[in-house]
């Protein structure tokens, strides 16, 4: 398959001039080869539909099949592919009678017009979906088997379904590639999604690093420092100091202290207001009004500095974070990566600081050990627990070591290769100094 037919289709069909990204294209690439499975793994928004859907109109003889969980995303796509005169379809409980019997004889004839057949995995349970699959693998009509929303498959994820765990069966006795998307990428749950749609030794990955080459990161112990709000306030003022005038209100520099507790956020809040930072709280205990409110001034730039607790973020996304601390300690490396990542989202530099205690450290694990109490009799959980625990490990020893470029934390998290970090982190700025800081502070903790 030449580059050039795919642009072509890519124009022509889908009305793009260009590609999302390389890693689009090059996942695009390998697709229409068609002669391995394929995993992509990119973050949600950057085009991973396309990589099934520009491929899929490479065989007009054939049809791909789309697992997808929910009702309402298959939907999305018919109408999209639709609009885009693709012909697509779906079996799902919705699905009527008349239209199912078209679907059925439309694929069983040799030259199936419909190019993408969406399913939800409870109907692919059904003896009539297990009939008619093994009728068009039979015959060779099917093109691609994909699988989106991969994670599903994983119980480390947070969107488990059982019914994705059958999709493993599809492959016995055919040779039909078997493409899974998926916008998570921890390494746990890549390893569930090859093991369960059990994806050929071979399977070629096309993944978005893990490396935000514009966030620095280091760590600082509030033990240590004379007055910790003074040198909080000193950061602040640093990161958001502009030079640029010209800048909107809602563009200028801002940022998202992450606290433990309620009365954290507010006693932060209050000190740096006391110290002319004009900052606001946020947390699960305010009103429902006043949370949207507060959400909003901070949104349209009146207060530049967020505390919150870390129910703050869901769908914040600000370009112009330019820095996000965490007033003690992150509870895993999964968390601390999404929520220092809401900083430097438009690509400029920005920093994300941890102000660490024991303090906080000693009272998320009191919750831990707790919990690993509580889950005595239930495998399941217990085994949730005693991952928590792991995780959290990993978050202190990241904050009481300088052991290893900071970007390495995250690196290891997802399975990648430890980045070329080009001092984005304070060990490898200045890794004497650092360690010098660590030592000082577990000196003082024993005293
Ligand atoms: P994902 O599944 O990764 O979350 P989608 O497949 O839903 O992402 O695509 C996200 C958006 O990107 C859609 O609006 C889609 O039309 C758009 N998009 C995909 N590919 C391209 C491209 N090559 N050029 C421009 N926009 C694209
Ligand atoms: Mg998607
Ligand atoms: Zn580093």
């Amino acid at each position: 398959m030449t580059t050039n037919k795919l642009e072509e289709l890519l124009k022509k069909h889908f009305k793009f001039d260009t590609f999302k990204s390389q890693l689009q294209e090059e996942a695009i690439i390998q697709i229409s080869k068609r002669d391995d499975d394929v995993l992509v793994s990119m973050p949600t928004g950057s085009g991973k539909s396309l990589c099934y859907q520009l491929p899929a109109l490479l065989h007009s003889d054939k049809v791909t099949l789309v697992f997808s969980p929910l009702l309402a995303l298959i939907k999305d796509q018919i109408d999209h592919l639709t609009a885009l005169k693709i012909k697509a379809a779906s079996l799902n409980s919705k699905t009527l009678a008349a239209e199912r019997a078209a679907i059925l004889t439309d694929l069983k004839t040799n030259s199936p017009t419909t190019r993408l057949l969406y399913v939800t995995p409870e109907q692919a349970a059904t003896q009539t979906f297990k009939d008619l699959f093994s009728n068009i693998v039979k015959r060779d009509r099917v093109a691609y088997i994909v699988v989106d929303e991969a994670h599903c498959v994983s119980e480390w994820g947070h969107d488990f379904r059982p019914d994705y765990l059958k999709l493993g069966v599809l492959r016995d006795g055919n040779k039909v590639p078997v493409i899974a998307l998926t916008a998570t990428a921890g390494a746990e749950v890549i390893k569930d999604i090859v093991g369960s749609l059990r994806l050929s030794s071979t399977y070629k990955t096309f993944r978005t690093s893990c490396f935000r080459r514009n966030l620095f990161y280091d760590v600082y112990y509030q033990n240590l420092l004379d007055s910790p709000y003074e040198h909080l306030k000193a950061f602040i003022k640093n990161c958001l100091n502009s030079q640029d005038d010209l800048l909107s209100k809602e563009n200028k520099p801002c940022g998202i202290i992450y606290c433990r507790t309620r009365e954290q956020t507010e006693v932060v809040a209050f000190k740096l207001c006391e110290m002319g930072i004009k900052s606001l709280c946020y947390h699960a205990g305010l009103k429902h009004k006043e949370r949207l409110e507060y959400q909003e001034s901070w949104q349209k730039g009146d207060y530049p500095v967020i505390c919150a607790t870390i129910s703050f973020g869901m769908g914040v996304d600000k370009a112009s974070v330019r820095f996000v601390v965490h007033w003690g300690v992150p509870k895993d490396p999964a968390s601390f990566y999404q929520e220092s990542g809401r900083a430097g989202r438009d690509g400029r530099a920005s920093k994300c600081r941890i102000y660490y205690n024991r303090t906080d450290r000693r009272a998320i694990e009191f919750h831990l050990a707790h919990d690993l109490a509580k889950a005595k009799h239930k495998e399941s959980r217990k085994v949730k627990a005693q991952n928590a625990i792991k995780a959290f490990t990993k978050m202190v020893e990241y904050c009481e070591t300088a052991k290893e470029c900071r970007h390495r934390l995250f690196s290891n998290h997802f399975g990648e290769p430890p980045p070329d970090c080009r001092n984005r982190c304070d060990i490898c700025r200045n890794r004497k100094e650092v360690e010098e800081r660590a030592h000082n502070f577990l000196m003082k903790c024993i005293q």
